[in-house]
């Protein structure tokens, strides 16, 4: 167990001259042998073990974070959160020593010093059987077995804490029909988590129309009272007691306003989490065409979040004060009561009326709105292209279209809005007219006081403030709605560690590859990217795939990556099904290069080791030596610490290749799939490259998509695609020699310098 710690990646200074001693140095360095998993996760592993289910290191690993910029290792929080998502249920106690642990709360997992972790599996007086990660080799599906020892020396270790843990009942599958979509609830168990907060809300909404009574009062008694019998003091005394009033109503309105913020911010985090780690876990397959349609449905999100949180619900909260303002003006003003018992119903009816009317063209708006995204995205991302064909006039007629269509839509939506609005408060401006009429009536009958009609009207007013707001409510929720359904879906969508398929660690399988009659079908597409290939490559192997582009190279090697299940036939590694597999078991065996690679606005350090922050900095300069990255790197002056740009657009073709380069090669995987490794590179570059790899490939399987032929230096074997199907198989000379006597599917380096 080695654990590496990491200075901040600031910290790490221009790398020196590449001399030969170091060179040796770099490429002697193992980094199989390191073990990157923080204790805690070994131990969350063993335990799940115990409690009967299988998982790896690098599954646990890939469900979580390290979040924080200077943060290596992940937290307790997120550690548990990712084996919850084996069903592991966890909660952190304070136990002052091991013996006051009860034996039948075993297995638990004891933090120890030094952020060390044990399982403890046994508790009999004074002696402890625990297992300890440190015991564990890495790569092994072997457990160690239990070392026993005194209570007391686990006791000097302790910090206090333990992690009780248990499984999650599984439902049978015969009862799911009972059971309601669970992604369906993704939302709505997230919003109710936080209900509680809002009883807090509720008390604050009593009061405040509890006091909103008192401005009426105050009113009634100023103009029966008062006024008739110049009673100053009285004057100042009811004026005090209404300000005193008011002054309450302003503190439980700002309290109110916290609570619903604070409920709305934490719902937003964990929402927000969950619509994020779908979209990181979405299967290849089911992934949304558009990408800028995609990003313009999660910026929705904050209109549903806000509307859900914010204080237009408040509305329904102030709803039932209705009765009591209905009850207080039939007191004051008897059958007056009537103006308003009318009017409430109308407007409702009304707002729903224009609301149904007005669903059609909401729900077009907002499919404008997408599709404004979208070409957005593509405009700002193909920015060069765009510009290098003059396409600049072009691009702006699309846009002007979509925005022009867009416009309409949203203004004709925006137009129903305004007439519910306008309807509502026509009416209650209708009820104050009408109140009053018929209030100067029963004044003049002496069946009412000024004041009464003053306070009644006041208490109108307040009564239909929250039906005026319900109309506006009603605009928004259909907007929430439409955003609601299409993230609805999107949760849907199936995930690449859907809950429910069972999590087997297989431990070390070997690195050979079976295509078993393998068809398949790109979403949505009739023409097999790949018919029938049957293939075997066995551990150690190096095999070049070559073809002419459109061949079905790349499709091939993204099914040997897990990223597309085959419609027909199976892919196995190891001799087991890649759908058996967990993805990011199978990744963490694999060091991958694609065809368009892809950095992130960070450094070069931080893009190299990209979701593997704790490696040390020597791993890191050795794959960028083997990666012919160093090289440049140690010509910038920020070295490591260099920014890379927005997709790496601060480096040349081949710098952003090579960085992908190292990033494979970071940890010494025992497979490796590099797709077009050095199609932006120069023949120097890629002689040091070949020369560097050639001497760390031993005993690795090396899968090479290429149309290079200097390249094929590297391989031992040849498959040749066309049309999605292998053509030829076997030794290079002997393919190659087939090759000459039919026509090239490959071409010389210089010809080649872009890829398929
Ligand atoms: P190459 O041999 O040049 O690497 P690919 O494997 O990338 O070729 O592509 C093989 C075929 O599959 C091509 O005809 C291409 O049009 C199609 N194809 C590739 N990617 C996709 C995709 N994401 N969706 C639909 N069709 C695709």
């Amino acid at each position: 167990m080695t654990q590496t710690p990491t200075p901040p990646p600031t910290e790490v200074a221009p790398s020196p001259e590449v001399t030969p001693q170091r060179a040796a140095s770099l490429e002697g360095l193992a980094p199989a042998d390191v073990d990157f998993a923080p204790p805690l996760v070994h131990a969350t592993r063993i335990a799940l073990h115990l409690l009967g289910k299988g998982v790896s290191i690098g599954w646990l690993m890939a469900g979580m974070g390290t979040s924080g910029e200077n943060r290596t290792t992940p937290s307790v929080a997120e550690c548990l959160r990712a084996a919850g998502r084996a069903g592991l249920k966890s909660h952190v106690a304070e136990r002052e020593n091991i013996q006051s642990i009860s034996p039948l709360t075993l297995p638990c997992i004891l933090l120890l010093k030094n952020d060390r972790s044990c399982v403890v599996t046994r508790i009999q007086g004074e002696m402890v059987e625990a297992i300890f990660p440190e015991d564990c080799i890495r790569g092994e599906s072997d457990y160690p077995t239990p070392r026993k020892l005194l209570a007391q020396q686990l006791n000097d270790d302790y910090t206090g804490y333990c992690i009780f843990v248990s499984l999650e009942e599984q439902p049978d599958t015969r009862i799911s029909p009972l059971t309601p979509n669970k992604e369906r609830r993704w939302f709505w168990d997230v919003f109710t988590h936080y209900l509680p907060i809002y009883k807090h809300v509720a008390l604050a909404s009593v009061l405040i129309n509890l006091l909103g009574i008192a401005s009426s009062l105050f009113a009634m008694n100023v103009y029966d009272r008062v006024v008739p019998n110049s009673a100053f003091d009285t004057l100042w005394v009811l004026a005090a007691g209404v300000c005193l009033a008011y002054f309450f109503d302003w503190l439980l309105r700002n309290l109110r306003g916290y609570f619903v913020d604070v409920a709305g911010h934490n719902a937003d985090v964990v929402l927000s989490s969950k619509l994020v780690s779908k979209i990181l876990t979405m299967r290849m397959s089911v992934r949304p065409e558009s990408t800028g349609a995609l990003i313009s449905n999660i910026k929705e999100f904050e209109s549903l979040r806000e509307f859900f949180s914010s204080s237009s619900l408040l509305v329904l909260v102030d709803l039932p004060f209705l009765l009591l303002f209905l009850w207080l003006i039939s007191f004051i003003a008897g059958p007056m009561v009537l103006v308003p018992l009318v009017a409430i119903p109308l407007m409702i009816i009304s707002g729903f009326v224009i609301q149904r009317i007005a669903k059609r063209e909401a729900e077009r708006s907002y499919a404008q709105t997408m599709q404004k995204g979208a070409l957005l995205n593509e405009i700002v991302n193909g920015l060069e292209t765009v510009k290098s064909c003059s396409a600049e006039a072009h691009m702006l007629r699309k846009w002007e279209l979509v925005v022009d269509d867009s416009a309409e839509a949203s203004s004709r939506s925006k137009r129903y809005a305004t007439l519910s609005t306008t309807v509502s408060s026509g009416i209650s401006q209708m009820v104050t007219v009408a109140m009053i009429v018929w209030g100067v009536y029963r004044i003049s009958t002496g069946e009412l006081t000024m004041g009464g009609l003053i306070a009644s009207n006041i208490l109108v007013g307040r009564a239909m403030a929250p039906l005026m707001q319900i109309a506006s409510m009603l605009n928004r929720l259909q907007h929430s709605r439409l955003t609601l359904q299409v993230l609805d879906k999107l949760m849907e969508l199936p995930s690449e560690n859907d809950e429910g398929q069972a999590h087997v660690d297989f431990g070390h399988i070997q690195p050979a590859y079976t295509l078993e009659g393998v068809t398949f079908f790109y979403p949505g597409s009739t023409v097999a990217g790949l018919k029938e290939v049957n293939l075997h490559i066995t551990p150690g192997e190096r095999v070049a795939i070559i073809g002419r582009m459109g061949a079905g190279k790349s499709t091939l090697g993204k099914l040997l990556m897990g990223f597309y299940p085959p419609a027909e036939g199976a892919v196995r590694f190891g001799g087991v099904d890649l759908r058996q597999i967990d993805p990011s078991d199978l990744r963490s065996r694999l060091g991958v290069l694609p065809q368009d690679v892809v950095l992130f606005h960070d450094t070069i350090r931080n893009n190299i080791a990209l979701g593997m922050p704790s490696v040390s900095d020597r791993l890191i300069m050795r794959a960028a030596y083997l990666s012919g990255a160093l090289e440049f790197i140690q010509s910038n002056p920020a070295g490591f610490g260099g920014r890379v740009g927005e997709r790496g657009m601060n480096l040349s073709g081949g710098q952003r290749q090579s960085i992908a380069l190292a990033r494979a090669l970071l940890l010494d995987p025992d497979v490796l799939v590099l797709d077009e490794p050095t199609s932006n590179m120069d023949n120097a570059t890629e002689a040091i490259i070949k020369q560097r790899l050639g001497k760390v490939l031993a005993g690795k399987t090396l899968i090479l998509i290429t149309h290079r032929l200097s390249l094929l230096d590297l391989v031992d074997r040849l498959i040749v695609v066309e049309g999605g199907k292998i053509m030829a198989d076997g030794p290079k000379q002997d393919v190659l020699q087939l090759l000459s006597h039919t026509p090239p599917p490959v071409r010389e380096p210089h010809e080649g310098a872009s890829h398929a």
